[in-house]
C-alpha cells in the first residue's frame, strides 16, 4: 500500500499510549489508583453498591424521593442492594430520550451452598457452587475470602467479610498433589481436570475437646460461627455469601501500564461508567442515567438482572418526578428516544494463543476501548448486533471527542463466543452497542487490564452522556 493510500484512506489501531503526555500520564495513573482502592473495597455487587452509593451521595446525589424537576438535578434508584440507577436530569425531559449506560457489578465467584459446611476426614468444609463461567483449576490453591449477608433466624442481618485484612484468616480449595495426580487427573482433559462438586474450602481443622460426638471439627467450625456473626447453621439457608479471590489490585510490569484484579469483568466498565456520571459538569442538554447492575453473568435472570421489570418501573419513577403520571405513551416515548451504551469488557490478543482470533478483526491490549458491533456464537446468535446507523452515531461521538477507539469481535468464526446485557437493551426497543475496555484472563480470578485503555474508556462513557 503507498503512503498517501495508507496515510488517508487506510484504518489502522492506534496505541492508547502514542499521544500520552507527563500530565496526562499522572491522571491515567491518579484514575487507576482510585479504580484499585474500588477494586479493594468492593469484590463482590453488594459491595460495590455500598461503596457507590456512598460516593454519589458525597456528591450530592439525593434520593429518588427528594428529588426535584429541576434540569441538573442528581439522584439515585435503588434495587434492593445489588443495584444502583444514578441520574442526572437533563435540560429537556426524559421522554425525549435518556443518554444512558449499563454495566454489570457481578463477576464469576463461587456462591456458598445452601447447606455449606460439613466435616471430611477430620477437618471443616465448606461446599460452594460456582457462579458465572469460570475455569475450575484457577479456583485451586489461591488464598479466598468469604463476603455476603446473612439473615439470621430472628430475622436480623448480619455482614461477613472475612479474608482481606491482613491478619484475617483465608480459605483454601486443595488440590491433590502431583505426587498422586497420575490416575485421579492425569488422562482428564484440562477443563474437566476439576469438577464443580470438588470445589471445596478447606475452613477448619481443630477439633473441640472432651466429647462424644462424631463431627468434633464441624462442632469447633459452627461454635466459632456463632461467636463471630451470632450465626447458627440454619441460617446458611438465608444467606449469600460469596467466595472470591483474597488478592489485591496491582499495577503490572516494569512499566506499570497495566493493572491486575479479581473482578475486572465487569468492574472495569461498571467503575468508569460511575464516574462519567458523577463527574459529569455542567446541566446536560439530555437527561444521563447509569445502570449499575447485578446477574449478567448468569444470564441476566432474577430481580437483580437487567430482565427485570425493574428497570422500567424506574423509568417511569424518574418521569413522575415531574409530577405527572407516567404513561404508557410517555414511558415509549423514553424507550424510543434513549440511546445505549452497554458497557461490557471485551476480549482482546492474548499473546501466546492468538490462533483463537481472527487477527484482522480482534481487538489488542494498550489500543483504546473496544467497540462491539455484535457479541452472540455460532452466526451471531444471542446477539443484538448494532446498526450501521447507531454505530456511525458512536464512532463519531468518539472522534469528535478524541477517544482513542478500536474495533473488537471475539474470537474466530465458531471458536466460541459470548454475551452481554445488550440484547436485553434492544428488547426494549433502546438502541445499543457494547463498548467497553479489553482484558486479558477474562473470567479468571486475576484479570488483567490496561491503565491507558481504562482511561480511553472513562473519556469515551463522559463524550458519549455529553452527546448521544
Ligand atoms: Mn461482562
Ligand atoms: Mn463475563
Amino acid at each position: 500500500m503507498g503512503e498517501e493510500v495508507k496515510s488517508k484512506y487506510a484504518y489502522e489501531r492506534e496505541s492508547s499510549w502514542k499521544k500520552v503526555t507527563e500530565p496526562e500520564r499522572r491522571k491515567i495513573d491518579d484514575f487507576a489508583s482510585d479504580y484499585k482502592k474500588f477494586m479493594n473495597s468492593c469484590k463482590t455487587e453488594r459491595l460495590c453498591v455500598k461503596y457507590l452509593e456512598k460516593e454519589a451521595v458525597s456528591l450530592g446525589f439525593k434520593d429518588l424521593a427528594d428529588a426535584k424537576p429541576v434540569p441538573g438535578e442528581r439522584f439515585l434508584i435503588k434495587n434492593g442492594n445489588k443495584n444502583i440507577i444514578l441520574v442526572v436530569l437533563g435540560k429537556q425531559p426524559p421522554t425525549q430520550g435518556i443518554n444512558f449506560i449499563a454495566s454489570h457489578l457481578d463477576s464469576p465467584r463461587l456462591d456458598l451452598k445452601p447447606m455449606p459446611l460439613i466435616e471430611e476426614n477430620n477437618l471443616a468444609m465448606l461446599k460452594t457452587h460456582y457462579y458465572g463461567g469460570i475455569k475450575k483449576y484457577h479456583w485451586v490453591n489461591i488464598p479466598l475470602s468469604l463476603h455476603g449477608t446473612v439473615v439470621r433466624k430472628d430475622g436480623s442481618t448480619v455482614d461477613i467479610s472475612i479474608g482481606e485484612e491482613e491478619n484475617d484468616p483465608v480459605f483454601v480449595i486443595t488440590d491433590l498433589m502431583i505426587h498422586l495426580a497420575q490416575k485421579a487427573q492425569g488422562d482428564k482433559k484440562l477443563l474437566e481436570g476439576i469438577e464443580g462438586e470438588n470445589l471445596t474450602l478447606l475452613a477448619g481443622s481443630i477439633p473441640v475437646e472432651n466429647k462424644d460426638i462424631k463431627e468434633k471439627v464441624k462442632e469447633m467450625a459452627l461454635t466459632k460461627l456463632n461467636e463471630m456473626y451470632g450465626m447458627i447453621e440454619e441460617d446458611f439457608v438465608s444467606a449469600e455469601i460469596e467466595v472470591v479471590p483474597a488478592l489485591k489490585a496491582k499495577d503490572v510490569g516494569f512499566d506499570r501500564g497495566m493493572v491486575g484484579a479479581y473482578g475486572h469483568d465487569d468492574r472495569a466498565c461498571s467503575y468508569p461508567a460511575f464516574r462519567s456520571i458523577v463527574d459529569f459538569e455542567g446541566i446536560p442538554e439530555k437527561t444521563l442515567l447509569v445502570f449499575l447492575v447485578d446477574k449478567e453473568e448468569i444470564g441476566s435472570y432474577g430481580i437483580s438482572g437487567i430482565r427485570s421489570r425493574h428497570f422500567q418501573n424506574a423509568l417511569t419513577r424518574i418521569h413522575e418526578v415531574y409530577g405527572s403520571e407516567c404513561r404508557q405513551s410517555d414511558l415509549r416515548d423514553i424507550l424510543e428516544n434513549s440511546c445505549c451504551i452497554s458497557g461490557d469488557v471485551g476480549g482482546v490478543v492474548d499473546p501466546m494463543y492468538p490462533q483463537v482470533n481472527d487477527m484482522y478483526n480482534a481487538a489488542k491490549l494498550g489500543y483504546g476501548i473496544i467497540l462491539e458491533k455484535y457479541t452472540g456464537s455460532r452466526g451471531k446468535s444471542g446477539a443484538s448486533d448494532a446498526s450501521a446507523e447507531y454505530m456511525g452515531k458512536v464512532r463519531k461521538i468518539f472522534n469528535d471527542n478524541g477517544i482513542v477507539w478500536q474495533p473488537g469481535t471475539l474470537g474466530k468464526v465458531d471458536e466460541g463466543g459470548g454475551g452481554t446485557v445488550a440484547a436485553y437493551i434492544a428488547d426494549l426497543g433502546i438502541q445499543v452497542v457494547d463498548c467497553g475496555v479489553g482484558v486479558l484472563g477474562m473470567h479468571s480470578p486475576y484479570e488483567v487490564i490496561s491503565k491507558a485503555d481504562h482511561f480511553q474508556t472513562y473519556k469515551a462513557y463522559m463524550s458519549f452522556l455529553k452527546d448521544a
